[in-house]
């Protein structure tokens, strides 16, 4: 019997799966990472669960306690999850621009959420600003404390990378693996993953595949942060160093525009099965630029981040991708003319 002794034990170890026209296109063997099968449907769901487990070993988080974040998604699904599991409660702080589907989620995974107006980083009133004085307003008056769970800045995030998603990948290829490619939220993902790698195997090539509107790839291309342009694609993009990031080595950078990206999600729905979100479709994006830098007969790895359904108003909504001058799919718009 294999069993799961909770849901927590089911997080990671997520299948590999061979994207077909990518590899085919590229004479590489082009993998993805099926992280939309952890129980939260992302990728987060690790470095939830490696922050939530931190905090339990530094005593910062008691029975009872409370998780406070500012997020606008996959990582407070990933901590509320968690925490139902564990006995703790979950605070997400949200901006009121965030989808309802995502409002909706982080509600039905029972985090209490805290909607406020949406506003640069700069202000006081952002909402991860206003998740970190929250927790310091709850840790004093709740009776169990709280803790800030600080995903761009708590390295737990990239030790779960570090620890689970690197030497998961180097298993499931016998170490056969050339190169790796990661966009960019917090940065726990590409720099867990380029560190946990590089540790088996320098010559490893790793890859940041960056949306417009994100500073990192004028960072890692030309050595200074810029952001011009604008992308679709939620939860990828960044503007700093974090203290994820800072240290990791990153041998190239491809700037990935949502023309590029937004095809191969389509392409990958319809001819592979795989429902996957937009930072998927710029790894994968990447991840063929990768393969073809290296030329045909290399291995090259890349992580599904999230399930598509989390997109439905959006991604997968043609009159939002018709307002952005995105390209709509057939098939996307097709109703049955079936006669019944
Ligand atoms: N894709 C999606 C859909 C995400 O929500 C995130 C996390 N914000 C990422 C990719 C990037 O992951 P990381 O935070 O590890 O950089």
């Amino acid at each position: 019997m294999t069993i799961s002794s909770d849901i927590i034990a089911a997080i990671g170890n997520t299948p590999l799966i061979k994207l077909k026209q990518a590899s085919q296109l590229t004479g590489c063997t082009i993998l993805g990472k099926a992280e939309f099968m952890n129980p939260g449907q992302s990728v987060k769901d690790r470095a939830a669960l490696f922050i939530i487990k931190d905090a339990i070993a530094r005593g910062t988080l008691r029975p009872g306690g409370v998780v406070v974040e500012g997020t606008a998604g996959n990582t407070g699904i990933g901590l509320a999850l968690v925490a139902n599991a564990l006995g703790f409660r979950t605070v997400i702080v949200i901006p009121q621009t965030q989808s309802q589907e995502k409002k909706d989620m982080l509600r039905l995974c029972g985090a209490e959420l805290i909607e406020v107006p949406a506003v640069p980083f700069a202000n006081p009133n952002n909402y991860v600003k206003l998740a970190g004085r929250l927790t310091a307003q709850l840790a004093a008056s709740e009776p169990s404390g709280a803790i800030f769970a600080n995903q761009f800045d708590n390295v737990a995030n990239r030790n779960a990378h570090i620890e689970t998603t690197a030497p998961e990948i180097w298993r499931q290829t016998d170490g056969k693996i050339d190169g790796f490619v990661s966009a960019v939220g917090t940065g726990g993902t590409l720099a867990g993953v380029s560190i946990g790698l590089k540790a088996l195997n320098p010559n490893i090539q790793v890859a940041i595949a960056d949306p417009p509107g994100s500073a990192l790839y004028h960072y890692y291309a030309h050595g200074a942060l810029k952001a011009e342009g604008s992308s679709i694609t939620e939860g990828i993009g960044q503007g700093r160093i974090t203290a994820n990031l800072d240290g990791a080595v990153i041998d190239r950078a491809y700037q990935i525009p949502d023309e590029e990206s937004v095809p191969l999600i389509y392409d990958l729905l319809q001819h592979e099965g795989l429902c996957l979100g937009g930072s998927s479709g710029v790894n994968v994006a990447g991840a063929i630029r990768l393969a073809r830098d290296l030329g045909p007969g290399h291995t090259i790895v890349t992580m599904l981040c999230d399930y598509g359904s989390r997109y439905q108003s959006k991604l997968f909504n043609p009159d939002f991708m018709r307002a952005k001058n995105l390209p709509v799919p057939d098939w996307l718009e097709k109703r049955s003319n079936i006669a019944v």
